[in-house]
């Protein structure tokens, strides 16, 4: 280890990002705290969606008879009623089907049945009957005080899983099933449910595939659909994935659900408008009903919005129902539904993407730098991730690791700073210190003793001045060398120490000579503290290199402002002077006065 301090950094940043998402997951558990991330999760997809969606093609062969605004207009001029009267419907598909369409899939729910118009009923059941590429729909509920009677369903509408199963949830289990005319169901077992479910901002992005109802499973009226182009008649349910085929599988996320993949905003497939279609049956206008339903996949369908079959949808506030079912037939022949990945997966991506960012605040020193660097850190995650929804259909969450990147640069930053702060005041320490005395140096002591005499003139603090010398001390060198020199050094600055407070100054003033700057002491004190420190040394048993013991004596000079000195080099020389009288006096002593 060639710097353990550092290393140890690192473990004190790893735990800084553990504690971090300690208190992430803390937060997890506020419901509060649950809605606003999915919700900015949410919107996170939806932007991802309008964005992707403009380079997706939809499947052209898909096409939808609408039932528009002008068509309202249309059949009330005409006919004089509404709806639109099976009689009309039973022509439609008869005529649309001369011209071979794929399927005529029916987003329309045909309950009860009109005692006034028998007649009108019965062709409808026939085209039905006689048509095996029309769809129709059903729907169920949830309702528990519905008056009707959750009815049995014919066993031909079942779909056959043949190995795993769903979860029941509120998305996928009914109570209740809206029937629809018996004669239909008796006509035809091209049925489908058409329930849709929102997410709970009111947005949907997600479709049932099969719903569960009285024990048994029936499918989606797209997924029946697609079953048949596909030649399929049973899927089966394997890790949390329909597998209708070996190329086409529907992934579900924890609802059941499928997560759509959409292709546009409204009117992504053709319109045809019902009146101009009722028109050219009329005018028996085969030209026309050939160019828009040959070979097509027709979804009929309001699109009205005076008849508010309206859905949001992550690519579009309004948006027909209908459309919404050919998005799902569309994402299951494409295969390429989103599959949300787990959040295993977006805790570990949230966890590299911290050491990351925390590795780089580390590493960059100027903030405004690191700011830009979060910020573009960020966006390119945004831009990751609506580029792999975009090739590979994953939706990698983006909140977590974006609230992760964010508390991580400022919990770093603000280490990083205290550190930093820390860091200096070490410096500092070292700048002002002698190294073999650890007393203060000559700088940190030019220093201090101005601070004082500021404070003299500025509050008239007094204070003094002790100037110590070491009495033979070169002799001593000679003696016992230069290294047993250092030790009564230490020795004797240890005892400077232990004999000031600790709001004294105490220094190495240079080679063996010390000094203390006493604060606030005046003369009398001062005389006292320097007799108590030379008795000190002169009673002290020095420990040599060799662990041999000797005494030693100083000699000390002691001066205080205003009396002795005004200025530092006045009180300096003053003590200085002493100090000479006191050597000149035969050492060991304390001199005050020349
Ligand atoms: P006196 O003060 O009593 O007049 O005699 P002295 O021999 O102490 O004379 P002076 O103060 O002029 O001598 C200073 C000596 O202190 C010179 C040098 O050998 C010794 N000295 C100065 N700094 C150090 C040091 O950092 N370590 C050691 N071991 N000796 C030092
Ligand atoms: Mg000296
Ligand atoms: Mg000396």
């Amino acid at each position: 280890m060639k710097n353990p301090k550092k290393y140890l950094l690192y473990v004190l940043y790893a735990l800084i990002v553990a504690l971090l998402f300690g208190f992430l997951i803390w937060l997890g558990h506020f419901k509060a705290f649950q809605e606003f991330t999915s919700k900015v999760e949410q919107s996170s997809f939806d932007l991802r969606q309008n964005i992707i969606s403009k380079y997706k093609k939809a499947n052209t062969d898909i096409v939808i008879l609408a039932v528009d605004d002008a068509t309202y207009e249309y059949i009330m001029d005409k006919y004089g009623s509404w709806p639109i009267s099976r009689q009309v419907w039973s022509e439609v598909i008869n005529s649309v089907e001369k011209v071979k369409p794929k399927f005529l899939i029916f987003d329309l729910l045909f309950v009860k049945p009109n005692l006034n118009d028998v007649q009108a009923d019965k062709n409808f059941v026939n085209a039905v009957e006689n048509n095996k590429n029309v769809y129709l729909s059903m729907n169920f509920d949830n309702y528990s005080d519905d008056i009707r009677k959750s009815k049995d369903l014919d066993e031909k509408l079942r779909l056959n899983i043949q190995k795993g199963y769903l979860q029941d949830n509120e998305y996928v289990s009914f109570i209740n099933s809206r029937m629809i005319m018996d004669d239909l169901i008796k006509a035809t077992e091209n049925i489908g449910i058409i329930n849709v479910t929102r997410d709970n901002d009111g947005i949907i992005r997600n479709t049932t595939p099969i719903f569960k109802y009285k024990g048994n499973y029936y499918p989606n009226l797209s997924f029946i659909v697609a079953l048949d182009l596909l030649g399929q008649n049973s899927v089966s349910i394997e890790n949390n994935n329909i597998i209708i085929d070996e190329n086409h599988k529907i992934p579900l996320d924890m609802t059941q659900r499928a997560i759509l993949n959409w292709y546009g905003k409204r009117g992504t497939y053709k319109h045809i408008p019902m009146w101009e279609v009722v028109k050219s049956i009329k005018n028996q206008d085969f030209e026309y009903l050939e160019n828009n339903f040959k070979d097509k996949i027709v979804y009929i369908g309001t699109t009205a919005t005076s008849l508010s079959d309206i859905k949001s949808v992550p690519t579009e506030s309004n948006l027909a129902g209908v459309e919404f079912h050919a998005t799902f037939l569309n994402n299951i022949l494409d295969n390429n539904f989103i599959k949300k990945v787990s959040p295993e997966i977006d805790f570990f991506v949230s966890i590299v993407l911290c050491f990351l960012v925390g590795y780089i605040v580390l590493k960059t020193s100027s903030v405004s730098k690191t700011i830009f660097f979060l910020i573009g850190a960020i966006v390119l995650y945004g831009i990751v991730a609506t580029y792999i929804m975009y090739k590979w259909n994953i939706w990698i969450s983006v909140v977590l690791p974006c609230i992760s990147i964010i508390a991580t640069f400022i919990l770093i930053y603000c280490e990083k700073y205290l550190l930093k702060s820390k860091d200096y005041e070490q410096t500092y320490k070292l700048a002002v210190t002698d190294g073999l005395t650890q007393l203060y140096n000559h700088r940190y002591f030019q220093e201090q003793i101005i601070n004082q005499i500021n404070n003299f003139e500025r509050y008239g603090t007094v204070f003094s001045l002790i100037l110590i010398d070491i009495d033979f001390f070169k002799k001593f060198n000679d003696t016992y060398g230069h290294q047993s020199g250092d030790c009564v050094l230490k020795q004797v600055a240890n005892i400077l120490k232990k004999n000031s407070r600790t709001s004294d100054i105490a220094c190495r003033y240079g080679g063996e000579e010390m000094s203390i700057i006493l604060t606030n002491t005046n003369k009398k004190e001062a005389i006292i503290t320097a007799q108590k420190i030379c008795a000190a040394v002169r009673n002290n048993k020095f420990t040599l290199a060799n662990g041999e013991k000797v005494n030693v004596t100083i000699s000390v000079g002691v001066a205080t402002v205003g009396k002795d000195g005004s200025k530092p080099q006045e009180l300096i020389e003053y003590s200085d002077k002493c100090l000479y009288k006191a050597k000149e006096s035969g050492r060991n002593q304390v001199v005050f006065e020349v």
